[in-house]
């Protein structure tokens, strides 16, 4: 689950790192009382997608000015002027695909004076099961780039979860970022704030990008990108009240309700599958026989007729779907099941595009029955080669 970058550095703050002061506004009619809240002489007025990139972004709509998603402001009425600009409008990213992101909240900040600009995100290294810190001094700048660049620019450290962060771990962020004296010490307690953060939050990943030396000597996180694991909201009702739906797709939201594993993707072809590793080999030979899919989606082991007529119906209302694949192994889940929950998703919906079913496993005759008494239009498969190969005649109209 991601959050936007003002409640991120709300967190940040609760935690004791250093962030800018600022306010969120929702309202261009707010920013007036904000921006003499903060005071200046240089504001930041921030917008506030879960996408990065902002700085660099375009505005769709030419009312938003030539301007970025972030942009520098030194008066009040700049500020105002700013706010009318981006609020409501349409923000293109690197991240955000071409269709961009509305502009629904502004951050505006007090302005810092930059002397350096430096990259720190921490996450779980899956290998060793440990929380990684990841530093450079090529801060503001796209990480992956620089990875691929200049790897001997980036330090990644683990900390052991037994002893937490020790005074060697700020020492190699300090030395990495060529900090001495009391900025080193700031890396230091610094390291240690992001891991009590990250651990008692349960986050999945932090990206300080960038994290500052202001003019006057003081470390400070410039922006704040977090995300947190969603299997442990539960624990965190306050985080879980950050959620901004508007944020999400729709589609994955609706297959939130029934507890459905979807993902949605820009392909045509959408899919109907049983089992994670099934529903990614499903993927793949879509991708082989040269379409795209338009979704993942595993229905789970022990899915009901209720959850399979939701994800068909989640599935049909993508309106990029120009065919669809049901591919099922019936162990746990049964082919009947399946079999009823598509008839009776496509009676509720109807059925505007080719449907390819394969079924095979348990009560796999009933299923077939099933589909093949329904009356409806089904090209049915032997296997998943056969089942991919005639999806993807049946979209390209063959
Ligand atoms: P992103 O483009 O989405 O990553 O948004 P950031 O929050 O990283 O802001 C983009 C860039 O704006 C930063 O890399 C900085 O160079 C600049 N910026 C952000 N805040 C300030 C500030 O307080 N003062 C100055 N001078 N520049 C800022
Ligand atoms: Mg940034």
């Amino acid at each position: 689950m991601n959050i936007h970058e003002y409640q991120g550095k709300a967190l940040l703050k609760e935690f004791g790192a250093p962030v800018s002061r600022g306010v969120a506004i929702f309202k261009a009619e707010e920013a007036e009382a904000a921006a003499n809240e903060l005071g200046g002489p240089l504001w930041v007025v921030k917008s506030q997608i879960h996408a990065g990139g902002r700085g660099k972004g375009k505005f769709k709509e030419a009312a938003a000015g030539e301007k970025g998603g972030v942009r520098l402001a030194r008066s009040v009425d700049e500020v105002k002027q700013f706010a009318r600009e981006m609020l409501g409008n349409t923000l293109v990213t690197a991240q955000t695909g071409p269709e961009g992101k509305q502009v629904n909240r502004l951050y505006i900040e007090d302005g810092s004076d930059i002397e350096k600009e430096f990259y720190l995100s921490a996450l779980v290294d899956r290998s060793t099961g440990f929380v990684a810190f990841v530093v450079s001094t090529e801060g503001g700048m796209d990480i992956e780039e620089v990875a691929h660049r200049t790897p001997e620019k980036i330090l990644t450290l683990t900390v052991d979860p037994v002893t937490g962060p020790m005074p060697h771990h700020g020492r190699s962020v300090a030395k990495a970022l060529g900090l001495s004296g009391d900025l080193a010490k700031q890396a230091a307690t610094l390291i240690g704030q992001l891991y009590t953060l990250f651990v008692e939050k349960d986050v999945e990943m932090l990206e300080i990008n960038p994290l500052i030396v202001t003019k006057d000597g003081r470390l400070r996180c410039l922006d704040a990108k977090v995300s947190f694991d969603s299997n442990a909201m539960f624990r965190h009702p306050e985080v879980a009240e950050l959620r901004d739906l508007t944020e999400e797709d729709d589609k994955e939201i609706e297959a939130s309700k029934y507890d459905l594993a979807y993902i949605a993707l820009d392909g045509t072809i959408g899919c109907m599958v049983n089992g994670a590793g099934l529903a990614m080999a499903t993927l793949d030979i879509i991708k082989l026989y040269g379409e795209e899919p338009a979704n993942f989606l595993d229905v789970g082991g022990g899915a009901s007729e209720e959850k399979v007529t939701a994800a068909f119906k989640i599935i049909t209302a993508d309106p990029n779907v120009k065919g669809i694949l049901v591919n099922i192994f019936g162990g746990i889940m049964k082919c009947d099941v399946i079999a009823r929950g598509v008839i009776a998703a496509v009676k509720a919906v109807g059925l505007q595009v080719p449907l390819v079913v394969r079924l095979e496993g348990t009560n796999v005759e009933e299923g077939k029955e099933i589909i093949r008494s329904s009356g409806l239009n089904v090209i049915p498969a032997d296997d998943l080669d056969d089942a991919a190969q005639k999806i993807v005649a049946a979209v390209r109209g063959g």
